[in-house]
């Protein structure tokens, strides 16, 4: 089922490995020119313009963005028991590790008398983007409040999709999520419509005010990551995380039942998500292409699984040694990572490029995805090269205090001088000497 490329033997630069390895084309470039119109809009006529185009993406025209208190209220009650001990059980793990992630002050004696403090502060107001369009992710309401809410930000704000069967309102599951988590402002708005009234702000329809934030994280599909590209540095943004990849690294050892089912599953999420298998068996590839017919004929989204396996963005690598398929999967910087390999620990160590890793039969991305603790909003299209996952850390800037005493700045001023000077910016120089009758 899966296509296949045969590395063993060859050695091809980082370059080559690019461009032979499968990768799905989401072109976030070209569809900015339909999106641009969209926030430009948005910014221009505000809530007016966000029900406009979402009657037309959303068929729905809901009669107010924000969701009132009662709506929340009442989805938690109405939760099924079994998913709300679920989402229960994910928080405290999230929160676990989350917790985990807090930075403290750190003061720096440089000199006597001279200090740099680095402080951590949260950011002041969030969005949190929790995607609704081909499913709905109460599991996402989880990876982005717990850490927006461990890193101590003050003012946040869940907006998701509203869904035309709830009259406009987000799905009832995102709504619980969110009052499980104690979020009491929720707005119904998606994809760029969403992005750019987080950014923008503007007025409900009952004359309320809806604050702009300085931060918009979340995963979403190619028109809101392009909004979000198109309003980064209005807004801060988390990585862009687009539809999802796994690659899973194997040897002989590996289980094609196990292989195939976490092929699939993630498949499940669009027919653009990846699923990438490199390994060093032609045994363990054959039968998990075997393992995918039977499991594909038998799941629920069996069309939309099959259209992500068949796509040119999904396959089968074939290396010559774990070592080599080590250095495809560092190069191809899965969203999720899996090592099923003998000593997987050991192997699943020496990855320099994932957004998260996966280690051995026992630990799926399924399990990441709802209930490890870990975060599964994470870099996707090889951006986990450069950047991480969602965490604490997304939420907090550092801002350096410098705090030097009279003798202390007497005793570098002759070096700020002299830098300044070759920098030809003597004033910068005169602005210490001053302080010293100079
Ligand atoms: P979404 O909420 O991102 O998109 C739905 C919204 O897009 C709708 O509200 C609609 O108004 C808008 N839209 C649809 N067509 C449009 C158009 N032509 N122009 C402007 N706006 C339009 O939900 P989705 O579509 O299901 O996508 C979610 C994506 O997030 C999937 O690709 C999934 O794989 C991915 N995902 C990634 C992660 C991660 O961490 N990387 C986690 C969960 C989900």
């Amino acid at each position: 089922m899966l296509n296949r490329i045969d590395l063993r033997g060859r050695v091809p630069s980082a370059a080559e490995l690019r461009a032979a390895l499968p990768r799905a084309e989401v072109d976030v470039d070209a569809v900015l020119h339909h999106v641009r119109p969209i926030v430009e809009d948005v910014r221009d006529r505000g809530v007016e313009a966000v029900l406009e185009h979402t009657e037309r993406f959303d068929h729905v025209r809901p009669a107010a963005v924000r969701v009132p208190a009662a709506e929340l209220e009442r989805a938690l009650v109405e939760l099924d028991p079994a998913v709300r001990a679920a989402l229960e059980e994910s928080v405290a793990r999230a929160r676990r590790v989350h917790a985990d992630q807090r930075r403290t002050d750190t003061t720096t004696q440089v000199v006597p008398g001279g200090t740099v403090t680095e402080r951590w502060v949260p950011v002041a107001r969030v969005g949190l983007y929790a995607p609704g369009g081909l499913a709905v992710y109460p599991s996402t309401v989880v990876m982005n409040v717990v850490p927006a809410q461990i890193a101590g930000v003050g003012s946040l704000v869940v907006c998701s999709p509203p869904q035309a069967e709830f009259g406009g309102l987000p799905h009832p599951t995102i709504l619980a999520a969110a009052a499980l988590l104690g979020v009491t402002e929720v707005w119904s708005a998606g994809g760029p419509m969403a992005i750019a009234l987080l950014a923008y702000g503007g007025t409900d329809t009952d004359g309320s005010p809806l604050e702009p934030v300085d931060v918009v994280t979340g995963p979403g599909n190619i028109y809101m990551t392009a909004a979000k590209r198109l309003l980064r540095g209005l807004i801060g943004i988390d990585s862009e995380a687009g539809p999802t990849e796994i690659a899973i690294l194997a040897d002989e050892t590996a289980d094609p039942v196990h292989v195939a089912a976490d092929l699939v599953s993630q498949a499940e999420h669009d027919t653009l998500a990846a699923s990438v298998l490199v390994t060093t068996s032609v045994e363990l590839a054959d039968a998990v292409d075997v393992e995918l017919e039977r499991q594909v004929g038998a799941t629920k989204h069996s069309e939309r699984v099959r259209t992500a396996l068949r796509g040119r963005q999904s396959g089968t690598v074939l290396v010559s040694s774990v070592d080599e398929g080590l250095r495809v999967v560092d190069v191809y910087a899965a969203e999720h990572l899996e090592v099923q390999t003998a000593s997987a620990r050991e192997v699943a160590a020496r990855v320099r490029a994932a957004g998260a890793v996966f280690v051995g039969a026992h630990s799926p991305v399924s399990l990441g995805d709802y209930c490890a603790g870990s975060n599964h909003v994470l870099p996707t299209g090889g951006c986990a090269r450069h950047s991480s996952g969602l965490s604490v850390q997304t939420f907090l800037r550092g801002i350096h205090v410098v705090d030097y005493s009279e003798e202390a700045l007497r005793e570098v001023a002759p070096h700020v001088v002299a830098l300044a000077n070759a920098e030809d910016l003597p004033a910068h120089g005169q602005a210490v000497t001053a302080r010293f009758g100079g």
